[in-house]
């Protein structure tokens, strides 16, 4: 099954760890930039698109600075992060550069990609630099992104990113071999897992939550960025990428890293953006009968499915849905504003059809706009 995905996927998407491209003490390593970029520049000659989303950035600036520890504060990660952007696109330029390809540096935050325009903009520029034969080379916009409009780790942002492009494969790339049975630091019994059909819940909780202070996610964001990849059809590949030339091989065929396939029902990329790359703004809680009619009938939520509204949003925002169990099943944009829906719920459509604000639509979320989560 691997043999029948990874030679043949043409789109992929690289997300390339911090600790693999600098050292706290040291700075950029930039042997590995340079073989990484070789080895990834040869993948492209060879006729496959590539997006690279680097790290890599606040551990470049330390160095730079001459900062004594990874920094605490927001302004001083983005003043890091700012110094050593420029490091480490410089070292891209140059090691590309000696490899005949072009790059582009494009530094995103999570606002780029939660305006539907915005998004969709996103990714032509992104398949235009592809279609000039030029390497895009992604980060998060760290300089300026405070909580609200950060991605936060660079697992999600590439996951988001192999949505945007239609990716084939997603590959991260990291210190780690890939998912092994148990722990391999502390069970010398771990053994790698080549393959993983689903995600299970088992996966999930034993993902290790140790994170180094190098990068933001650990492999929980990892596996929840193949997670994410995976709602969207494209199998995501975990590799160790301070291993020489395993990545081209893998590609090829030889075993090594754990390939997570994707599932078959691939959500439609407007389904995706509403379900993953959206925050909700609020909840409503459903009755047992919504839950049904929008689960297993693909109706839209009407107002008299409503039990509860938490939290305050406006008419277009993003909000979850929930069981009477608190369990979120699907994201939607809603029609009308929390205040309009708190004065609405639980009513039937006829009661309520010549009240100020609600006449223009009779569902609260139509299906159209409705994304339910598996
Ligand atoms: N954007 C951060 C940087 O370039 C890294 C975030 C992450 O490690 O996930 O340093």
């Amino acid at each position: 099954m691997r043999d029948l995905i990874l030679p043949h996927a043409k789109r992929l998407v690289i997300k390339i760890g911090s600790s693999i491209l600098a050292a706290r003490s040291a700075g950029l390593r930039l042997d590995h930039v340079q073989r990484l970029s070789g080895e990834i520049a040869r993948l492209k000659q060879e006729n496959r698109e590539i997006i690279l989303v680097s790290s890599g950035a606040i551990v470049a600036g330390i160095g730079k600075l001459g900062l004594k520890s990874y920094p605490q504060t927001l302004p001083l990660k983005q003043a890091a992060a700012s110094a050593g952007q420029s490091c480490l696109i410089h070292a891209y330029e140059s090691c590309f550069q000696e490899a005949g390809q072009q790059i582009a540096q494009v530094l995103l935050t999570h606002e780029d990609l939660a305006d539907r325009k915005r998004f969709l903009n996103a990714r032509h520029t992104l398949t235009t630099l592809l279609q000039l034969e030029v390497i895009p080379i992604i980060n998060e916009n760290d300089a300026v992104s405070v909580d609200e409009i950060r991605f936060g780790d660079n697992d999600t942002l590439a996951a988001q990113v192999a949505h945007l492009v239609d990716a084939d494969l997603f590959i991260i790339l990291s210190d780690v071999d890939g998912l092994f049975t148990r722990d391999p630091r502390r069970d010398p019994e771990a053994t790698l897992i080549s393959h993983v059909t689903e995600i299970t819940p088992d996966i999930e909780e034993g993902a290790n939550t140790s994170q180094s202070q190098e990068s933001r996610g650990g492999m929980v964001t990892k596996i929840q960025a193949a997670k994410l990849a995976r709602q969207f059809g494209v199998p995501t590949l975990l590799l160790n990428g301070e291993t020489p030339g395993l990545l081209p091989s893998v590609l090829t065929g030889s075993e090594g890293g754990t390939l997570f396939f994707s599932q078959g029902r691939k959500l439609p990329s407007r389904k995706h953006w509403i379900a993953y790359t959206l925050r909700p703004k609020g909840q409503l809680v459903l009755d047992p009968g919504a839950v049904t009619a929008l689960t297993s009938r693909g109706k839209s939520l009407l107002p008299s499915g409503i039990v509860e509204v938490k939290g305050t949003f406006a008419a277009g925002d993003a909000v979850s849905c929930l069981d009477a169990d608190g369990k979120e099943f699907a994201k939607g944009l809603v029609n009308f504003s929390s205040d309009v829906v708190a004065g609405i719920k639980g009513r039937r459509t006829q009661e309520i059809a010549h009240e100020a604000g609600t006449h223009e639509y009779e569902e609260v979320i139509h299906r159209d706009n409705l994304a339910l989560l598996v």
